[in-house]
């Protein structure tokens, strides 16, 4: 087998361009100052909430009173995890929100060391694992606070929470009893 040597493209190629009189530029508009939010759409991890912006309202203002709910097909007596606006097994949207269990067991969980998504790097290190609800077939991912995570233990009991996440919306998480 041979290796070719690199070409060489013929100098003029290289060269630069010459320069472009001042005048012929046409100035650049400044960008207009807006308010953004603090994280980009696409890494804001927590949804837009209201009823406006979701058929899911519920769920967050439910969250808000404390309750970790989804929906429920009476039909098929089907629970839904996520909560959905039409049941996937027979496209129903008469849906019912039940509360959910608040308390569960730890199935598996990790640790966030470094590489932490934007807007969560003062939380490092942190804790996030998958949750057994007790008494429905849920297995729900989430947060998880209350015990450093080289204190965690598979199986382990925990409770849900509710929480403001710093700018009016709620979401859930879990804790472990310390
Ligand atoms: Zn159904």
């Amino acid at each position: 087998m041979t290796t070719e040597p690199p070409r060489r493209r013929p100098a003029s190629v290289l060269a630069p361009p010459p320069p472009v009189p001042a005048a012929t530029v046409a100035p650049v508009p400044k960008p207009e100052k807006k308010a953004v939010e603090g994280r980009p759409y696409l890494l804001d991890f927590f949804p837009l909430e209201s009823e406006k912006d979701t058929r899911l309202a519920r769920f967050f203002s439910r969250l808000r009173e404390g309750r970790l709910s989804t929906t429920h097909c009476a039909r098929d007596d089907l629970l839904h995890w996520p909560p959905r606006t039409a049941c996937p097994k027979c496209h129903s949207e008469e849906l019912e929100w039940v509360d959910l269990p608040e308390s569960g067991h730890l199935y598996a969980f990790s640790a966030v060391l470094a590489g932490a998504p934007m807007g969560m790097e003062a939380d490092v290190p942190f804790s996030v694992g998958l949750v057994d609800l007790d008494g429905v077939p849920l297995r729900l991912f989430g947060r998880i606070e209350g015990r450093p995570w080289n204190a965690l233990q598979i199986g382990a009991a925990v409770r849900v929470e509710t929480y403001d996440v710093g700018d009016g919306r709620f979401f859930y998480r879990f804790r472990a009893p310390a």
